[in-house]
């Protein structure tokens, strides 16, 4: 994307440049000196039309209507709501077909409502007839995505995504960066938050992880994405495994029924991040004594299974697994 882009003016049609960044912001042409971005759709005309679509350097959206077509009155709130929440990354024009038959029929509308989408002077999409408004909202997002913004609400999903890849990859302080970008944002997001408090739990910072799990307001505590991640931190509060793998697997080798050392040895196995072979170990107490300590191979499963989170492909076919022994 370029530092500077032009728009042009709805009051004088004046062509202004202003940063790329604008992001909708106050900001007055410097003809008129009138503010540029109103949050009102730009009534426009044959005279004026070209000018708006070609000159400008934001996607327009241009809306064919007529005072008595009823569909149009349905549309166009959906369509003024949709371009409001990209602040100002696209604009919306009205053209009045009764008005400007001979632009009308230029433009090729048959029927209203007709949307067209305009980029750099070129026709880039476009719909007919009044759609729901979820359509008009990913129409929208699909026309920011042409002129190389991300979609408003898609970016902390887009966000989220990255942290969470950089997490599992351990690189900390990417994701860290990511999870704060979106808690700027919104301050209440669990999977952001949950997100912060798998960091502590990677640093060792475990004290930390259960004080921010302490603090959440309560409406969030519940969420799926902060149970996860509260057992994450339980985990990582029973403390390291006693004992390394080594010694563990000769424990078990000398007496394959020893159930603790193998309780042991998938805690180690799992503190090492060799998580499916944690799951192996502990489905194995399930399947040689089921009963065994209070069921604590089960127990212990359920909540890694927690801490991955329920679409972790390990999640869902340990789910599989033990439900088959304890089923069979
Ligand atoms: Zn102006």
């Amino acid at each position: 994307m370029n530092e500077m882009q032009h728009v042009v003016c709805p009051h004088c049609d004046a062509i202004n440049r202003i940063p790329a960044t604008h992001h909708g912001a106050a900001l007055n042409c410097g003809r008129c000196h009138r503010l540029l971005f109103t949050g009102h759709p730009v009534e426009l005309a044959a005279a004026n039309f070209q000018r708006h679509i070609e000159r400008s350097d934001i996607p327009v959206l241009v809306d064919f209507w007529a005072p008595w077509c009823g569909p149009c009155k349905q549309l166009g709130p959906a369509l003024e709501k949709a371009v409001a929440a990209t602040k100002g990354a696209v604009q919306l024009v009205k053209i009045n077909v009764d008005q400007n038959q001979d632009l009308a029929r230029e433009m090729r509308v048959q029927s209203i409502p007709a949307v067209y989408a305009f980029f750099q002077g070129r026709p880039v999409d476009g719909f007919l007839g009044a759609v729901p408004e979820s359509q008009v909202k990913s129409f929208v997002d699909r026309l920011m995505r042409v002129s190389g913004h991300k979609p408003a609400g898609a970016a902390a999903a887009d966000l989220l995504g990255q942290a969470d890849e950089a997490l599992s990859a351990g690189r900390l302080e990417v994701a860290e960066g990511f999870y704060h970008d979106v808690l700027a944002e919104d301050p209440h997001n669990a999977e952001a938050l949950a997100g912060v408090l798998r960091l502590h739990v990677a640093r060792g910072e475990v004290a930390a992880a259960r004080e921010l799990l302490d603090n959440l307001p309560a409406e969030l505590a519940n969420t799926p994405a902060i149970t996860a991640a509260r057992s994450a931190v339980d985990l990582a509060e029973q403390g390291p495994a006693p004992g390394s793998v080594a010694e563990l697997e000769a424990r078990l080798a000398r007496d394959p029924n020893d159930h603790q050392a193998r309780f042991d040895f998938a805690a180690a196995l799992y503190a090492e991040g060799r998580v499916e072979q944690a799951f192996d170990q502990l489905l194995d107490i399930v399947k040689r004594s089921r009963e065994w300590n209070d069921q604590a191979a089960r127990k212990q499963l359920l909540k890694l299974f927690d801490a991955l989170g329920p679409a972790h492909p390990l999640t869902i076919s340990g789910r599989r697994r033990l439900s088959s022994l304890l089923f069979a």
